[in-house]
């Protein structure tokens, strides 16, 4: 009889202590849940929605701070660009930049130049120039421009010159100007002295390059520094080149010309027909680029 007494009072206490205590864990869980729905509505510095409203001064400084952040980012990436292209300029005169261009991006160079020393510069469809790659017009006169992009050995002989002319007679002007990044051999010059063309080579298209984009003495190119927004002058460009600023922040030189040369020559052309990759392929008359496209597409530019 004792034991049943003890028995059953045991499962009472038992039956009762699960009770309370799923009671109690039923009441932490409401509580943590209305503790997570209060942090939500106070900012990190315990002001009620101060991040929403700006009623917390901390939270709007924070604000504040980031946009001033994302706009120096902005700046700093806008001077990069405009430094960039101003060291492109100075980089025609840099025989190896231009032998990394694409034959294209040759003639529009050397015709963006020409615009900057006052000729009214037409170029001609990329393809099948016909032995002329511009027209243009200064002071009234009619020019005829032909330009070779050709390694410094590789001179340009007295034949070309011959096409080169026949061109002039057919646009009906006698001013030639033939424009190469190498030399012209003796039987060219004689050639051109009869028929008053105008000889560029790699030495004079230097100059010209010069004459339209000259380098001050001391030229220097501005980086941004994209903690505080001050700006830092670098006249070596060099990646591994560094300064501070004012506010005594690391600033390395982002702009350098090794950099440059390399996404030049790696940097992948488009077909200017049709859009797709050009290809180095080789055939009968040695390697060109070609269109992926082909045979949809038969672009082809020489290299
Ligand atoms: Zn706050
Ligand atoms: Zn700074
Ligand atoms: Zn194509």
């Amino acid at each position: 009889m004792g034991e049943l007494i003890f028995i059953l009072v045991s499962i009472y206490l038992i039956g009762w202590l699960l009770f309370w205590s799923f009671k109690k864990i039923k009441e932490l869980s409401i509580f943590l849940s209305e503790k997570h729905k209060e942090k939500k509505d106070v900012c990190p510095h315990g002001i009620s929605k101060g991040d929403s409203a700006n009623k917390c001064l901390t939270c709007a400084k924070e604000k504040e701070k980031l946009l001033i952040n994302q706009q120096i980012k902005e700046n700093s990436k806008q001077l990069h660009q405009d430094e960039t292209k101003k060291l492109l300029k100075q980089m025609r005169k840099n025989n190896k930049y231009l032998q990394s261009l694409s034959p294209q991006e040759f003639e529009n160079v050397v015709s963006d130049m020409l615009r900057e020393l006052g000729y009214n510069v037409n170029q001609t469809p990329y393809i099948n120039d016909g032995g002329k790659d511009a027209v243009a017009w200064k002071d009234q006169k009619k020019y005829l421009f032909e330009y070779k992009r050709h390694s410094r050995n590789n001179s340009i002989g007295r034949p070309m010159l011959q096409k080169f002319y026949a061109a002039m007679i057919e646009e009906g002007t006698d001013i030639g100007f033939f424009i190469t990044t190498s030399r012209f051999t003796s039987a060219a010059i004689d050639y051109s002295a009869k028929y008053n063309i105008t000889l560029i080579d790699g030495d004079r298209l230097r100059e010209l390059f010069e004459e339209a984009y000259p380098s001050s003495k001391n030229q220097r190119y501005q980086v941004m520094c994209e903690q505080c927004g001050d700006i830092v002058f670098f006249t070596n460009l060099a990646n591994t080149e560094h300064t501070r600023c004012k506010n005594n922040h690391v600033v390395y030189c982002n702009i350098n010309l090794p950099s440059l040369l390399n996404t030049q020559v790696q940097h992948v052309r488009q077909c200017p027909l049709c859009g797709h990759k050009l290809k180095r392929r080789s055939g009968r008359y040695g390697s060109f680029y070609g269109c992926m496209g082909y045979p949809h597409c038969r672009y082809t530019e020489r290299m």
